[in-house]
């Protein structure tokens, strides 16, 4: 059976490749793309757009990708103060992306709060198509808890629009810590939203003075938020989790604990926060060598994902339906 993937990001349409970083990355981000580095720099966007699109495509295990917009950090005024080279696109991107690739997408917008006008643009783009909402309130340094997003979260829960919202570490954009933990689902929770907690909360660096348990696989030293996200799936109604970028190491230790954990299995949602690369070259997730060479043979990105997921949520978990749970269908 196939599945849906809640969670993939498109890229700045002005996205380069060609900083120190991305020159020393762009070869391995290329090959775990499955495009030739030389396209990648001479057309970035382009180049990764039709990847990601061939990749949904031809996959065996997805039929369609959520895929998000990321809104610019503003002030009150609606007055841009950041627009992340890499990550930020704007949700009309999102929705030429998905009409020029019919099937394959289901467009999510990204609004930043402080907008004066946010709530039309909710309006605007849920009736342009879109099925859901983006938050990276980390970067924008919203607190998602403040009292005059109120009429924003009623707007959401009146579209019926799940909201994803970033819980954890995070390691691709500039962040407030503050901002990045899972109290920050309290307030869209109590307006009756539709809340997806991306990453379950995971990928810390608590433990400075000790740092090998960053990485341990006792669930003693998993982020403390990971254990809060795990109790409030249990008591919040409307709160999902996502599996989304699970795959590196410093959260891939709890893939095995959560995999024990069947109360909540029902709220956890299949995703791969693409086109985050993972491997399994230095990181076995514990799996047995045999299994990994056959996860490492799979081309294709979003496969290779699922078929590792796999391995702690098998196929007759729900994991793979639940997202009829939160999309419109
Ligand atoms: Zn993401």
């Amino acid at each position: 059976m196939k599945t849906v993937d809640i969670h993939t990001h498109l890229l700045n349409p002005a996205v380069r490749f060609d900083r120190l970083f991305d020159r020393l990355a762009a070869p391995l981000f290329a090959r775990s793309l499955g495009v030739d580095p030389q396209a990648l720099k001479d057309h970035p966007w382009e180049t990764y757009v039709q990847a990601m699109a061939h990749a949904v495509a031809t996959s065996a295990r997805i039929e369609q990708a959520c895929l998000f917009a990321v809104d610019a950090k503003v002030d009150r005024k609606g007055r841009e103060l950041h627009r992340d080279g890499t990550v930020c696109a704007d949700t009309t991107d999102v929705l030429g992306v998905a009409r020029r690739f019919p099937g394959l997408f289901i467009p999510f917008l990204s609004v930043n709060p402080l907008r004066p006008d946010a709530i039309e643009r909710l309006e605007e783009y849920a009736a342009a198509g879109c099925s859901g909402a983006k938050f990276l309130q980390n970067y924008w340094e919203v607190n998602l808890n403040d009292e005059s997003l109120i009429p924003y979260y009623e707007k959401l829960a009146a579209l019926k629009l799940p909201l994803v919202v970033h819980v954890g570490s995070e390691l691709t954009i500039a962040s407030k810590r503050a901002y990045e933990g899972a109290d920050m689902l309290r307030l869209p929770l109590d307006c009756g939203v539709t809340v997806i907690a991306a990453h379950m909360g995971l990928g810390q660096i608590d433990h400075l003075a000790l740092p090998w348990r960053n990485l341990s696989r006792n669930p003693r030293w998993f982020d403390a938020d990971y254990h809060r996200i795990l109790e409030m799936l249990e008591t919040r109604e409307n709160l999902y989790g996502d599996l989304s970028a699970l795959l590196i190491p410093l959260r891939a230790r709890a893939l095995e604990h959560l995999s024990r954990q069947q109360q909540v299995h029902h709220k956890l949602l299949f995703g791969t926060d693409y086109p985050v690369p993972f491997t399994l070259r230095f990181n076995t997730h514990g799996l047995p060598r045999a299994t990994v060479r056959k996860i490492r043979r799979v081309t294709n990105p979003f496969d290779r994902y699922a078929a590792t997921l796999e391995e702690f949520f098998p196929e007759q978990s729900p994991v793979w339906s639940n997202y009829r749970k939160v999309l419109p269908q």
